[in-house]
């Protein structure tokens, strides 16, 4: 824990002119203001910092858009991407009329949904690793035509085609889903990579490790420890804008887009879950694979809600078509030991307790992770305190099981729209407990329509012309 005092100290000492302000929108976008350093005083820290909050996404009227950012300490670091000396510091949003939280801020509402946990008596600290994928590419361009508003990507490392051009590859390329994980000169994106982590760890992140990935367009996962529900989204936020601005600094555009290819691996956000309660694990026990009775409810909640929470874990148009089959991304909503084609994994966790945990692999890093982590915790709760069980575990490969066996498994939704229409009827998990507001799902659920699915709907699409052009 650092204090106000002792972030305002390391500013002075260190002589830092300038502080830069992020917070997150409501779509999973960090925004930021910088301040001179004269700016902030022990006052930013509770009060915040006044702004105009009037032209972020999905939050205030014109009319009413005095808002504070209110910096919290345990986020400052040297921003490594800014030439003069800057502190980054992470806010929440605070009503400054009022004095209150703003209930449209992403960070207030995994705050209430930590709150919740306690006020359940359950845990006292829910822990999230996020394991977010994504993809190097050297350039992203428009269409010749700019009014069909395509864009299309170079890869970084071109591929073997084994289907449409055979011929013999020459330059170490691999083939579609044949990332995963041969060494240089075939991986080339070694290099970035380390940098990418190392300059994570300058940021607070814990890091771990880096890997190329089973996506052959420069597809690659970093690594970083599991946190608490708010900091495992702020070093998530942190991962993303890291690695997004040392691919700038190698003339490399990053995305985590769930799926840029066709027909290669997508980009998932896997998401390791577990409870804790006075320094103590509380999903080891000796039901299904070492877990305890309240992880299998957890699961059950999750599985039972994953339709509506899907609208926050996968809330992209292009998440959907990640979800399908034959990619090592879930399509069944089932739960398995180390399988993992079943959309809940539990991971072989040894004889260790403290590393027992569940895996769901649905989410993807379009997700605003302090929403998707906070609506996540909300599904398990509700299936612990109403001892949902998860039924009987998968424990074959999905894709492998006869038409029959499959039906009897339910899916994931189909698109976005049904995901949306699935939390429209399914919500209260959500809203009993004061996380998430009424209005925040409704304001959540036409942002989506209106700025995501219709749009969507109503263009040509690239694919269109080369089915219907010449009919
Ligand atoms: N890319 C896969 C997904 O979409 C996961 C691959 C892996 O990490 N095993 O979820
Ligand atoms: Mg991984
Ligand atoms: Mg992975
Ligand atoms: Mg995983």
């Amino acid at each position: 824990m650092t204090t106000p005092q002792e972030v305002l100290k390391m500013i002075q000492d260190q002589n830092i002119q300038m502080i830069d302000l992020k917070f997150i929108d409501m779509p999973g976008i960090w925004q930021h203001l910088t301040v001179y350093q004269d700016q902030i005083d022990e006052s930013s820290f509770t009060e915040g910092v006044p702004f105009d909050g009037s032209s972020i996404r999905g939050w205030k009227a014109i009319n009413e858009s005095d808002m504070a950012m209110v910096l919290d300490p345990d986020t400052a670091w040297i921003d490594p991407f800014m030439k003069e000396p800057t502190l980054s510091i992470i806010c929440s949003i605070k009503e400054p009329r009022t004095g209150e939280w703003y209930n449209r801020c992403p960070r207030v509402i995994a705050r209430k949904a930590l709150d919740y946990l306690v006020s359940t008596g359950i845990g006292d600290t829910a822990f999230f690793g996020p394991e977010a994928e994504f993809f190097i590419f050297d350039d992203v361009r428009f269409d010749q035509n700019e009014n069909s508003g395509y864009y299309y990507v170079d890869s970084v490392e071109g591929r073997w085609n084994s289907g449409k051009d055979e011929g013999p590859n020459l330059a170490y390329k691999p083939g579609y889903k044949q990332g995963y994980f041969p060494v240089p000169p075939t991986d080339t994106s070694q290099d970035i990579r380390s940098e990418m982590l190392l300059t994570m760890a300058k940021c607070g992140v814990p890091i771990e490790k880096h890997h190329h990935e089973v996506a052959t367009g420069g597809q690659c996962e970093l690594g970083f420890r599991f946190g608490k529900i708010i900091e495992a989204a702020d070093w998530l936020m942190t991962y993303k804008y890291v690695i997004k601005n040392v691919g700038r600094k190698y003339g490399k555009t990053v995305t985590f887009m769930p799926k840029p290819v066709f027909q290669d691996n997508g980009s998932g956000m896997h998401t390791h879950q577990s409870i804790w309660k006075d320094g103590k694990p509380l999903f080891a026990g000796n039901q299904y694979a070492g877990m305890s009775e309240m992880g299998l409810y957890y699961i059950g909640g999750i599985l039972k809600h994953a339709p509506a929470l899907l609208a926050f874990t996968n809330p992209s148009t292009n998440s959907y078509k990640r979800l399908v089959p034959g990619y090592e991304a879930p399509v069944n909503l089932a739960y398995s030991q180390g399988n993992r084609s079943a959309s809940v994994r539990i991971p072989l966790s040894g004889d260790n307790p403290k590393a027992k945990r569940l895996e769901f692999r649905c989410p993807d890093a379009t997700c605003n992770p302090y929403l998707a982590f906070a609506a996540m915790l909300c599904a398990g709760l509700d299936g612990i305190k109403n001892k949902i069980h998860p039924g009987e575990p998968l424990d074959k490969n999905i894709y492998d099981l006869s038409p029959e066996e499959l039906a009897k498994v339910p899916s994931t939704p189909g698109s976005l729209e049904l995901a949306l229409e699935a939390l429209e009827k399914d919500h209260k998990f959500l809203t009993e407990s004061g996380v998430f507001t009424e209005d925040f799902i409704e304001n959540w659920i036409s942002y989506k329509l209106d700025n995501e699915v219709n749009p969507l709907r109503l263009r040509p699409h690239p694919y269109e012309f080369s089915l219907y052009y010449d009919v």
